[in-house]
């Protein structure tokens, strides 16, 4: 496992970082707390918080809360507290600030090792449950929660300038398919589509159905037109084998940039107003939004929905 250990002491941690690596662990070393924490928050690897009560500048117990509110919003960390005192109020304190486990300093090779066996069974299990609650299960693309989690710190983070835009999906006449050839051709459709959309740029996801979404962090409305257009061409041009026949489908497609203060719910509604008018203009094609910012503040919509070029 991948383990920060924080502890003040050099030799301490020069000896808990030989046990660790000789028990086939890899091991993140602090003697300052200030930088454990700016480890912590930057590295989405880091399996196991190992720290001490006693480090400086920022303590063990802070680092107990920061880790625990990174496990609960984007991935497993099991934390274990060390501290040489025996003292039961200060178990009872770490276990408050998020610790899952408690450890005495130094520790003994064995128990240590034993605690990690235990920390790695629950982190297996921990991560299957963020894979069950975020991945679709038919075409392992992010789900509709996971997509709109990502969009939000996206739009976080396009608020400080860089751009965001935001392609959504549909497949045409998809019902056909299913009346036509069955469900299960169906299905196999709805992972032939999710194919060409995971070998593309950007982050995708199923919003559910036949409708797809992805966002494009970093390019402008024009770029991500471009974008959806090729990933349109690519789709409609995907042979796709069912049994005894093969079929092609298309897609009707909206785009929309982020706009500065908006929500997520104001963005995805903007680029589902342009997908409406891709499909209501004449399907397999792509509209862009575009927003008059007066009007996208004052209402949350997109007033005006503009072609910038009609695929045909
Ligand atoms: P439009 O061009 O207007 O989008 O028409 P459409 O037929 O694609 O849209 P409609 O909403 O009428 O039908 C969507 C169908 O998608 C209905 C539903 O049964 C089917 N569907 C939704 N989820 C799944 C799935 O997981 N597998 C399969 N095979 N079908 C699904
Ligand atoms: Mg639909
Ligand atoms: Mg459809």
């Amino acid at each position: 496992m991948r383990i920060l250990l924080a502890d003040p002491s050099r030799i301490g941690l020069k000896l808990m970082t030989k046990m660790l690596v000789d028990g086939g662990h890899e091991v993140l070393p602090f003697t300052d707390g200030a930088a454990a924490l700016e480890c912590l928050q930057g590295d989405d690897g880091v399996d196991v918080l190992l720290t001490s009560f006693e480090v400086p500048n920022v303590s063990g117990l802070e680092l107990c809360w920061e880790a625990r509110l990174i496990a609960n919003s984007r991935h497993p960390i099991y934390v274990v507290a060390m501290s040489s005192s025996h003292d039961r109020d200060r178990l009872i304190e770490a276990l408050d600030s998020g610790a899952d486990d408690f450890i005495t300093k130094p520790p003994v090779a064995t128990e240590l090792f034993a605690r990690l066996r235990a920390a790695e069974r629950m982190t297996r299990a921990q991560h299957e449950l963020v894979r069950l609650a975020t991945i679709d299960p038919l075409t392992a693309l992010p789900n509709r929660r996971a997509f709109f989690d990502r969009a939000e710190e996206a739009c976080l983070r396009s608020g400080s300038g860089s751009p965001l835009s935001v392609v959504m999906f549909d497949i045409d006449h998809f019902k056909r398919v299913n009346d036509t050839w069955g469900h299960d051709a169906g299905d196999l459709v709805l992972k032939a589509v999710a194919e060409v959309i995971r070998r593309h740029v950007g982050s995708p996801g199923r919003l559910g159905g036949e409708e797809f979404a992805v966002l494009l962090d970093g390019w402008d409305l024009l770029d991500a037109y471009h974008e959806a257009e090729r990933l349109r061409a690519a789709i409609e041009s995907t042979v796709i084998d069912i049994t005894d026949t093969v079929l092609r489908v298309t897609v009707s497609v909206g785009v929309a940039e982020h706009l500065r203060g908006q929500s997520v719910d104001q963005m995805m509604k903007n680029v589902d107003v342009a997908l409406y008018a891709a499909k209501t203009s004449g399907r397999n094609r792509v509209v862009a939004a575009q927003s008059s910012s007066a009007g996208d503040h004052a209402s949350g919509v997109s007033d005006v929905v503009q072609t910038i070029y009609l695929a045909c």
